[in-house]
């Protein structure tokens, strides 16, 4: 079974992508967190963090810089904003398709409540 993402991906649940290459996608979150609230997501399906490969190196380096160049157009490099991959079910992940949060526009707060 495709996941969302690769519906996504695929055109076939409608999204707001902002920006498509031959590796990545990346659309708005349909729940944001914040003002900014953008999906990196790589077009090869890698279930979760842990499931990245050595060979997937350069596309996790790709999936950065993406979320940089998005950070500096959406105005909000300066101010900063954070970069999240959530993993499992302890990291919170709720798509098993890998995915980079790019979150910002406003004050974030702590990384992480503490127990
Ligand atoms: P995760 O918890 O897996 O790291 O993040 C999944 C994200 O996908 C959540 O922030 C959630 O709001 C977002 N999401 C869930 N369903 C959809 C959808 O149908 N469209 C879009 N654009 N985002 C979604």
């Amino acid at each position: 079974m495709p996941t969302l993402f690769e519906k996504i991906i695929a055109g076939d649940v409608p999204a707001t992508v902002i920006f498509r290459d031959s590796r990545v996608v990346a659309f708005l979150d349909i729940r944001p967190a914040a003002p900014v609230h953008i999906l990196i997501v790589p077009n090869k399906v890698i279930p979760t963090a842990d499931d990245i490969a050595d060979e997937d190196e350069s596309l996790i380096g790709h999936m950065v810089i993406v979320a940089r160049d998005l950070a500096r157009q959406q105005g909000i490099a300066k101010n900063g904003y954070r970069l999240i991959i959530n993993c499992n079910p302890h990291g919170g992940q709720e798509v098993y398709h890998l995915h980079l949060h790019l979150i910002g526009g406003r004050p974030l707060g702590p990384m992480v409540a503490r127990a």
